[in-house]
């Protein structure tokens, strides 16, 4: 769906509520209040101070401000004789910005009010004067919210000069920030309405520092369903819609918001009859969680006695537990790239790398652990910018170019690397070692060789390994058409549908521009992925699927007709496929298949004959 706004166009006329429409990409209601994020802004803390710190943190500010104040006037002062008298009236008005009450007195009232931490409370007023600012006649006044701007970024860039001398001389920061400068966990004394997290974009790594946030759901302008930004989104297991093309200059600070994230709709300042009706799904909806949790533990068989595996996509080796917890039977994607950002330029050491795949490893009590070797470009870029990736920041079509095992093969010391951190964190438990984005079999010969030299490397250095499997994904068409030639050279495939969709379809998918022709249901792909799970149980290989369709009941059936008997998905997924499972009678499905593919309208097809359909027992 394409996404646009309803009326009005400009928010200060608004007085009735409004809806912006995107597209769901987890779903569930949240109700709270806005929290506006500018995407430069998205790695300033957000954290709540607890009532005793709320003078503390007013003190920092103002710290903040008397430093910021010197500055200016030191740049004053010392301004050469010949310099122009512009720089001289800008700095004059900084110094009165800096000391202006719609700055320094409001930014005081969120951390009054609210409670924010002092960055929190800068940014959130920021947002409020930038949406005055932009909705002024006078262009002389629009364009003076650059300089608003400029004075909060030197008022953020002493906060963090401070805190980090702060923390140098060992002063402890607030209980609430220690949590990192993602949002912490809320003070429950502060934290009296819910909030919700609005933004023109979030890059994926900085959705992982809201992974331990307050907020309850989030809406973004731009992205797509499988966007990696909001594939953390749905690992958060909180409703969200992306693409809400007009979200962030139609909501204002504070506003209060629902995000249905079923239909892919934001309200925003809904009347008292739309909030209580939604209010109702809420609460339908955690009913529905409930009831759905208790199948947590039971095993996912078909009627007909086909035992299906239910696997984990994880992130962080933290998310092994609760995906153990939620009823997954082992990790079939651990997205290893998260490990590689947020690190301000460094790579992780083999070591570090060691112990995180040994954390999910052992985490998940025998049970294996697949771990993709890293997938980094497209969407997820590195901080560190190498010559390499100074060319692909440049790279007209990013997702088509350096990216995944391209960049891989490409840095060769660090590909080891990473394969002897994986083959260390074997000795703990079965670990299976996933190739992303491979096309062509020179790339598949040049991970084995790396592999074996990996091995070698540790094996002369005596330190313990273990043995691994080592699997393709399936995600480039050309991968798909010559799938016979990777089951020879891999122990196992998984087909990533979120890539193999975009390159079948020629749809980048993270841009909203063209989301709505991003068809999961599209026959190409569904031959390609029939055909895919049909070589393989051919070849007897393990074949499974790790993309988003894995953990969309809409296709478990058909899956499950296309033969396909493993399935990874984020935690939250997994009772609500395995409720699908448990109703279905894979021969009864199989026998549907060629009717189904042979539709016009796959989707409907799957809905009305497969779904639901009468089990033959
Ligand atoms: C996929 O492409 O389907 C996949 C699972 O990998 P990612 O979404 O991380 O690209
Ligand atoms: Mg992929």
């Amino acid at each position: 769906m394409r996404a646009h706004a309803r009326v009005p166009r400009c928010a200060t006329l608004r007085r009735v509520s409004i809806q912006v429409f995107g597209m769901q990409v987890s779903r569930g209601v949240a109700i709270g209040r806005a929290v506006l994020v500018a995407s430069s802004r998205v790695d300033v803390a957000h954290y709540y101070v607890g009532a005793d710190d709320v003078d503390g943190e007013i003190e920092r500010l103002r710290h903040a401000r008397d430093a910021v104040a010197r500055e200016l006037q030191t740049l004053k002062d010392d301004m050469p004789a010949d310099a122009p008298p512009e720089l001289d009236a800008m700095i004059d008005v900084h110094l009165m910005l800096l000391h202006d009450e719609t700055l320094s007195g409001a930014t005081k009232g969120w951390i009054r009010d609210r409670h924010y931490n002092a960055e929190w409370a800068l940014s959130a007023q920021l947002e409020v004067l930038a949406r005055q600012f932009d909705e002024m006649e006078d262009v002389y006044l629009r364009e003076r919210k650059a300089d608003v701007e400029q004075v909060v970024e030197r008022l953020l860039r002493e906060l963090a000069r401070a805190a980090a001398e702060g923390e140098a001389a060992g002063v402890a920061p607030p209980a609430s920030a220690a949590a990192g400068r993602g949002p912490a966990a809320p003070d429950p004394a502060a934290a009296e309405d819910p909030l919700v997290l609005v933004a023109n974009d979030i890059a994926p790594a900085d959705m992982l520092q809201f992974r331990r946030s307050v907020f309850r759901g989030f809406v973004t302008d731009v992205g797509g369903r499988t966007s990696h930004t909001a594939i953390v989104a749905r690992s958060m297991d909180i409703p969200a819609v992306v693409g809400a093309r007009e979200a962030s200059r139609l909501i204002r600070q504070d506003d209060w918001v629902v995000i249905d994230g079923d239909a892919g709709i934001v309200i925003v300042d809904p009347s008292p009859i739309v909030l209580e009706e939604y209010r109702f799904r809420q609460r339908q909806s955690e009913l529905e969680r409930a009831r759905l949790d208790r199948l947590r533990h039971t095993p996912a068989v078909t009627l007909d006695g086909q035992a299906i595996e239910l696997l984990a996509n994880i992130e962080l080796p933290g998310d092994a537990g609760p995906a153990l917890d939620a009823g997954a039977m082992g990790v079939g994607l651990f997205r290893s790239e998260f490990l590689f950002m947020n690190r301000d330029g460094d790579l992780p050491s083999e070591d570090e790398q060691f112990e995180a795949y040994r954390d999910a490893v052992v985490a998940m009590r025998g049970l294996p652990v697949t771990i993709r070797t890293v997938d980094i470009g497209a969407d997820k870029p590195l901080d560190r910018l190498t010559p390499q990736e100074l060319r692909h920041e440049h790279a007209l079509n990013p997702a088509l170019g350096l990216r995944a095992i391209r960049w891989s093969l490409s840095e060769p010391a660090m590909f080891r690397q990473q394969l002897r951190a994986m083959l260390r964190a074997a000795a703990f438990g079965p670990v299976r070692i996933l190739v992303p984005m491979v096309a062509h079999l020179s790339e598949v010969r040049a991970v084995h060789e790396a592999l074996a030299r990996a091995r070698q490397q540790l094996a002369d250095s005596g330190r313990p390994h273990g043995t691994v499997e080592v699997g393709a994904m399936i995600e480039v068409p050309a991968a798909a058409l010559m799938i016979e030639r990777f089951l020879r050279r891999f122990d196992f495939v998984s087909v990533g549908t979120n890539d193999l969709i975009q390159y079948t379809l020629a749809i980048d998918r993270a841009d909203d521009a063209v989301a709505h022709l991003y068809d999961p249901w599209h026959p190409a792909v569904l031959g390609l992925l029939r055909s895919t799970i049909e070589a393989a149980r051919a070849a007897g290989k393990p074949v499974s699927v790790c993309g988003e369709m894995a953990g969309d009941p809409a296709f478990t059936e058909l899956l499950l007709a296309m033969g396909l008997r493993s399935f990874s998905m984020h935690p939250g997924c997994v009772a609500a496929v395995k409720q699908r499972v448990l109703r279905a009678d894979c021969r009864h499905l199989a026998a549907l298949l060629p009717e189904v593919l042979g539709a016009d309208e796959p989707a409907a097809a799957v809905a009305g004959k497969m779904a639901g359909a009468p089990a033959v027992r």
